[in-house]
């Protein structure tokens, strides 16, 4: 997979002392392939490894001290700014209902992502939401929208399929106004290709209900031809961004790195799979960092927050303020983590552990049972101020645990770097990865 061929190539580079010019060279070798081989188009594929390559040549790289760390901050800020750069969102009419028009192709997942849609802004903001049904053409579209819609806790306004979708449109924004709704999201009918007639029923909806925001949906797992079809919609109907669905699927990521290059249009939201919650707001530097292996602390804070209870959470959080974090809390967080289950897929998501080398490692659980042992052999008073662990503490605790000095002095110099990130995370700062991955 990409991410695997970039953390090899960059993982080369990484590691040197120096770097030639030759070295960077065949880098960007490497990493064109790799993208080339993830689908992603070519001329997006030249314009990106040029840009970095002058970046890294440019940033006098060569010669420099830890020169691969720059390169390895170079792609991953070119990533990011290739996808878009940081996470846009829906703007909302400061005169409700805000009105959303899906458009895409038959079977690329308006009808799903119109319901996610509508379960996200009800969800993390609070929204009324109505749904329209306008794909009057394809058998039992309605009925599915009305399941989807009504399980997203959406009003859903249909009409069958006799009437015009235009109508339809234009009767569902008048019937939101009339029930107070925040938010409107027209679901429209798709064609296997674009051709003329789809475009003018969707230009006739867009003139009648006058949409804030135009979502294109796209199949990641159709790679190029997804691409293509963004192309041909910008041309024909304007819209304002992708919601990428299927990405669950993608293995190859193409079609997420090349749709902001080629169309101008940001990707919104990740559809991630065929559950309802399975949707988020797309967030270009974390895709990156996935992409590259470095670790994707957030999504990782995130999950552990979905596990703690939210007292705890606040808890942790005074403490991570108050930089009052112990070791005492952190044997607390351990059991939590080896409570949230495969711990190959969490450490894959921490920072160090690249996806590449997790696969076909197991996990020492053996390694996790010696911390554990090492801080129960402490006092409550060492675990709260680990710089007192010195001298005769150090090996009493290593004697206590069955372990050794260095086991002993190894977690306290650990946990030191941890709670650094810690208090980064703490104070809403993304912790800086490049400097950890030094360490
Ligand atoms: P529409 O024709 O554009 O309205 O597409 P639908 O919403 O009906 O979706 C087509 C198919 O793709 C359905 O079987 C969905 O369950 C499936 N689907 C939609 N979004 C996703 C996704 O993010 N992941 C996966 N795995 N399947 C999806
Ligand atoms: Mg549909």
């Amino acid at each position: 997979a990409l991410a695997e061929k970039l953390q090899e190539t960059l993982s080369d580079v990484r590691g040197r002392g120096t770097l030639t010019e030759d070295d960077v060279n065949k880098a960007m070798r490497e990493i064109r392939l790799a993208l080339l081989e993830a689908d992603v188009n070519f001329k997006v594929v030249k314009q990106f490894t040029q840009t970095v390559k002058e970046r890294c040549l440019g940033a006098g790289v060569l010669g420099q001290l830890n020169p691969g760390q720059q390169v390895v901050k170079i792609v991953n800020e070119e990533l990011t700014a290739l996808m878009g750069g940081s996470s846009a969102g829906i703007t909302f009419s400061p005169r409700p209902p805000t009105v959303v028009l899906m458009a895409g192709l038959q079977g690329s997942g308006k009808t799903t992502a119109t319901a996610k849609l509508a379960r996200h802004l009800k969800e993390a903001h609070g929204s009324s939401v109505a749904v329209a049904a306008c794909d009057v053409y394809r058998p039992a579209a309605v009925e599915q929208l009305v399941k989807v819609g009504t399980q997203a806790g959406a009003a859903v306004y249909e009409q069958g399929t006799d009437k015009d979708p235009v109508d339809i449109a234009r009767w569902a924004l008048d019937r939101a106004k009339t029930e107070g709704k925040d938010v409107l999201i027209v679901d429209t009918s798709g064609r296997l290709h674009i051709d003329e007639r789809l475009m003018q029923e969707l230009k006739d909806i867009r003139k009648a209900v006058k949409p804030h925001a135009i979502l294109l949906v796209v199949d990641a797992m159709t790679g190029q031809d997804a691409v293509n079809v963004s192309e041909q919609f910008a041309e024909a109907v304007d819209f304002d961004g992708v919601v990428m669905s299927k990405l669950d699927g993608d293995a190859r990521g193409g079609a997420a790195l090349s749709v902001k290059a080629v169309t101008g249009k940001p990707i919104l939201f990740a559809s991630v799979g065929e559950k309802l919650d399975q949707f988020e707001p797309f967030h270009p530097d974390r895709m990156a960092q996935r992409i590259l292996g470095m670790g994707d602390v957030l999504s990782l804070i995130e999950k552990a927050e979905q596990q703690f209870d939210e007292d705890e959470a606040k808890e942790l959080e005074r403490k991570l303020r108050r930089d009052e974090f112990t070791l005492e809390d952190f044997l607390k967080q351990l059991r939590q983590i080896r409570k949230m289950g495969p711990l190959a897929s969490i450490l894959g998501m921490m920072p160090g552990f690249a996806a590449a080398q997790m696969k076909g490692v197991k996990v020492d659980e053996k390694e996790l049972d010696r911390i554990q042992a090492i801080i129960l052999a402490m006092t409550p008073e060492e675990r709260r101020r680990p710089e007192l662990i010195k001298g005769s503490r150090r090996l009493r605790i290593a004697k206590g645990s069955g372990t050794n000095v260095q086991a002993v002095n190894q977690l306290v110099k650990q946990f030191g770097q941890m709670r650094k990130l810690m208090k980064q995370i703490g104070r809403g700062k993304m912790p800086d990865l490049q400097a950890l991955m030094r360490q």
